[in-house]
């Protein structure tokens, strides 16, 4: 195989990979031929969006299907709702921003996130007390066959940054359109502290959507690095749900441990970026490997580093959170 295509600037880590190929898909059309193509030369693919939720760790062996479609379309409203279809291939931020302008509200706390409309039902993007799956309604696309499908919302099996789509059928659906269910009125969703706090220094009486988003953005300005300054992927690892016991014996040893509950009782969500922070990583380095200084959770490229450095990086945390709490991280990030 030769190696024809940079990876580099198709991923927000700023790593340099290289791939067999790479079609861009901008309409069905092209899926269904592209899939044929693959077929025939029994070639593996991934699907990139925006390539922020990705760590290649050396050249990938196969081709890369850039997703390209676009489209927004009303498929239905009434007073209270309105349903929209959506071309995989958008851009989410411009998505939230756009429906905010059009009065269609319920995605706001979602503002910000990189990536593409395609990827979100993905992991089940979450921040600010939202998750996508509660505003999705439907996702199609194609299976490598060139079999049109589409999942309802339960087969979509949502679970907290999970997805059918992410487990049992990874690589094997290309999911070309997501619809939604968005609120007409605003609903605002304000359990997440720091928002009501921003909220309530703009000193207004009555918030609107838009507000929310605003100061969402703001948020994560102030928080998390920009991948156009600094290569990262956002949270590196997912949040780890513990038993309860284990949380109690924790709690003798470090009382100011912060924690959510989880829909099982004895289980219990503490914040991996804490206990990174607790162990003594925010802001170390190893090479051009480094821990986000603001925010432990986030993995960085500090100057040319390797999908390999990366990795050693994580594994290296993830043992010594093991050793110092007896907790087992998850990455987040998809590595390839
Ligand atoms: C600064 C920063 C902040 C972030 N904050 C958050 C956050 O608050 N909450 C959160 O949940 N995530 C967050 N993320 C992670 C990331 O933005 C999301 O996971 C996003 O949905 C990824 O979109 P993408 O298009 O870049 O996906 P990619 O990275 O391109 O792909 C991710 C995975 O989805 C698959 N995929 C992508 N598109 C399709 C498709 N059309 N069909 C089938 N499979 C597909 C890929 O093969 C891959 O396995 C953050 C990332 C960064 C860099």
């Amino acid at each position: 195989l030769e190696f024809k295509v940079s990876l580099k600037e198709l991923n927000t880590f700023g790593v340099e990979a290289k791939a067999y190929g790479l079609s861009r898909i901008k309409a069905e059309s092209d899926l269904i031929e592209v899939f044929k193509f693959l077929r025939a030369e029994k070639l593996r693919h991934i699907t990139l969006g925006g390539g922020s939720n990705v760590l290649f760790i050396g050249n990938f062996p196969g081709w890369i299907l850039k997703n390209e479609i676009l489209g927004k379309e009303v498929v239905s409203e009434n007073e209270e709702f309105v349903e929209l279809a959506v071309g995989s291939g958008e851009n989410w931020h411009e998505f939230v921003l756009w429906c905010l302008e059009k009065g269609f509200y319920g995605l706001e706390n979602l503002s910000l996130i990189p990536g593409s409309v395609g990827a979100a039902p993905i992991q089940n993007i979450g921040a600010y007390g939202v998750e996508v799956k509660e505003l999705i309604t439907n996702v199609e696309g194609y299976d490598l066959q060139g079999k049109r499908c589409s999942f309802d919302n339960r087969e979509c099996q949502f679970g907290y940054r999970e997805s059918v789509f992410k487990l049992k059928m990874l690589d094997q659906f290309f999911i070309t359109r997501v619809t939604f269910r968005l609120y007409k009125q605003s609903q605002l969703r304000l359990e997440y502290g720091p928002v009501q706090r921003e909220l309530e220094k703009l000193g207004l009486e009555n918030h609107t959507p838009k507000d929310v988003s605003k100061v969402v953005i703001q948020i994560r300005q102030s928080k998390l690095p920009d991948p156009k300054e600094v290569g990262n992927a956002g949270s590196f690892f997912k949040n780890p749900v513990i038993e309860k016991n284990l949380f109690l014996d924790l709690v003798e040893h470090y009382p100011e441990i912060p924690h959510y509950p989880t829909e099982d009782d004895e289980r219990v969500k503490v914040p991996a970026g804490w206990l990174i922070e607790k162990a003594g990583w925010k802001g170390r380095r190893m090479g051009d490997a480094g821990v986000h200084e603001n925010q432990a959770l986030v993995l960085v490229n500090l100057n040319r580093v390797s999908g390999t450095q990366i990795r050693e990086l994580s594994e290296k945390i993830q043992q010594d959170i093991l050793i110092k709490f007896g907790i087992s991280l998850m990455p987040e990030v998809r590595m390839v």
